[in-house]
């Protein structure tokens, strides 16, 4: 039997000093972030390498905060992606930032579960502020309400549900099976995100159910051939039940024609999701008020915050037009919380199928508090000024190519050179699979270099290279930096 008196948690004095420590370590990995490696070294740490330096058995006897985090500098951080790292330039480029940080810091100490209003009235009710704050800063009409879920999969599950039952009334009571249900359709792009056909795997509505429609030559749903696949569908018997509209595409950030899907959707009588998840919050700069058009005739839109609005990961909000139409097909209320549910207030348990949340709200609060709408509209310019730079470094390069047009912080290009320019003893042009291996490789070799990060996607069936930037520590000499790398290591294949 242990002593008691060694029971219980850290003496004050001693987490003091652990505090003190941590609160170094992380201003020391801030300010040294750009010594490290973006990616570990896959020569030396592929699949396995990190686990093997890992016991496999759990800790017997408990181990000293030092011993722990002298590990996290050995075998932790040499073994990730830098995410942080200015020289990250894959995904919707991410960033940390110190008020994040300090943001998250906050809520660990509070450590509540803010499940319903009497469990914290403060996460609640600052949960309620801080969405109505962004829906304010984009232009949303005010019968819009929101909830802040871990992620845009999330919501677009919730929303595709509310959907569900709008056209299905008590499916939540009865299910699917064995009611004389037609089969619906969720109509999305071809360059949308698979969310949709997650969402409808686990509403019962099926991937298949998810049709893909065309986009055009810049990336944007094509609206007559939506059009025309309602009415196919419709005559072969389908339900056609929503459209998930794009504001900012995974590959390209190119912008569904809104106002147009929301007429069908109107004329059809059907829910309307917009996925603002990167793109959405571009809304907040006067000049790229375009991207909004259209949203007021919306049932619900989700906008990440953790992509584009500078809070730490997780923090995605869903907004749904009446937001009372999602607390009926999801309120629940168990016995033991009974006595907790008040009326008048939110109780976020009520808006899905989560019921313990963490206080995600504080550090949204913290961050924008910390930045400002000017400087956050200031950061979301210079990301969009980086970019277009280097798409004008792209076009004054005649072996790459931009293959997309720039609208927000992504660019994708392709290395092209050796096509059609085999004038006498050149070399044999590469053909387009050659290409499209050579670019993977490309990426492929700038990441295993642990000197930046892009990311690879297909544009037409063709591989590109894609960069997108988020990151508030990513430079212009970053990026100058970054393209000299792409261009030597083209130059070396
Ligand atoms: N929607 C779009 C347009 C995305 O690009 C992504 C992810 O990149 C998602 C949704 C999914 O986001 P999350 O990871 O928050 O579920």
């Amino acid at each position: 039997m242990k002593d008691p008196q060694s029971l219980g948690d850290t003496p004050p004095e001693e987490f003091r000093k652990q505090l003190h420590k941590l609160a170094d370590w992380i201003a020391d990995f801030r300010e040294n972030i750009e010594s490290l490696r973006v990616a570990p070294n896959p020569a030396v740490a592929g699949p396995g390498a990190v686990r093997a330096q890992l016991p496999a058995q759990p800790p017997e006897d408990g181990e000293p905060f030092e011993k722990i985090l002298s590990d996290v500098d050995r075998l932790i951080v040499p073994g990730m992606v830098h995410w942080s790292h200015p020289m990250f330039l894959g995904y919707f480029g991410w960033t940390t930032t110190a008020p994040g940080i300090l943001g998250e810091i906050l809520s660990a100490p509070l450590s509540v579960n803010a499940m319903t209003w009497r469990t914290c009235p403060a996460a609640t009710e600052l949960e309620t502020v801080v969405i109505d704050w962004l829906r304010q800063w984009l232009g949303l009409p005010n019968e819009f309400g929101g909830v802040v879920y871990d992620t845009a999969s999330v919501g677009i599950m919730h929303a595709l549900a509310v959907a569900r039952e709008q056209t299905a009334p008590s499916t939540r009571k009865l299910g699917l099976t064995n009611r004389d249900l037609p089969r619906f359709r969720i109509y999305t792009s071809d360059q949308a995100h698979s969310a949709a056909e997650k969402a409808a795997i686990t509403l019962g509505i099926g991937e298949e159910n998810v049709i893909r429609v065309s986009s055009d030559d810049e990336f944007r749903m094509n609206v007559a051939l939506l059009r025309e696949t309602i009415a196919q569908d419709r005559q072969d018997g389908f339900h056609p039940l929503a459209v998930v509209a794009t504001v900012g595409t995974t590959s390209t950030a190119d912008v569904d024609p809104i106002p147009e899907i929301a007429k069908i959707c109107q004329e059809e009588k059907m829910w309307l999701h917009i996925d603002g998840a990167y793109g959405g919050a571009f809304a907040m700069l006067p000049e790229y008020k375009w991207v909004s058009e259209g949203w007021e005739l919306a049932d619900s839109i989700v906008i990440n915050p953790h992509k584009t609005l500078f809070v730490p990961l997780d923090f995605s909000v869903l907004y749904v037009r009446d937001l009372e139409r999602l607390r009926r097909v999801f309120t629940l209320v168990p016995e033991v919380l009974r006595g907790d549910t008040i009326e008048g207030e939110k109780n976020y348990m009520d808006y899905g199928i989560q019921l313990g949340r963490r206080f995600r709200a504080l550090k949204a609060w913290v961050i924008w508090r910390s930045l400002g709408r000017d400087g956050i509209v200031a950061r979301l310019r210079e990301q969009i000024r980086l970019a277009k730079l280097l798409a004008n470094w792209i076009k004054s390069d005649h072996r790459f190519e931009l293959t997309a047009p720039v609208r927000m912080g992504v660019v994708c290009f392709r290395f092209v050179a050796g096509i059609g320019d085999a004038g006498p003893g050149s070399p044999t042009p590469a053909t387009t699979d050659q290409l499209d291996r050579i670019n993977s490789e490309l990426v492929e070799r700038i990441n295993a270099s642990g000197r930046a990060y892009l990311t690879q996607t297909k544009l037409y069936g063709r591989t590109v290279m894609r960069i997108g930037f988020g990151n508030v520590l990513t430079t212009e000499d970053h990026l100058r930096t970054a393209w000299d790398l792409i261009r030597e290591t083209a130059g070396a294949l």
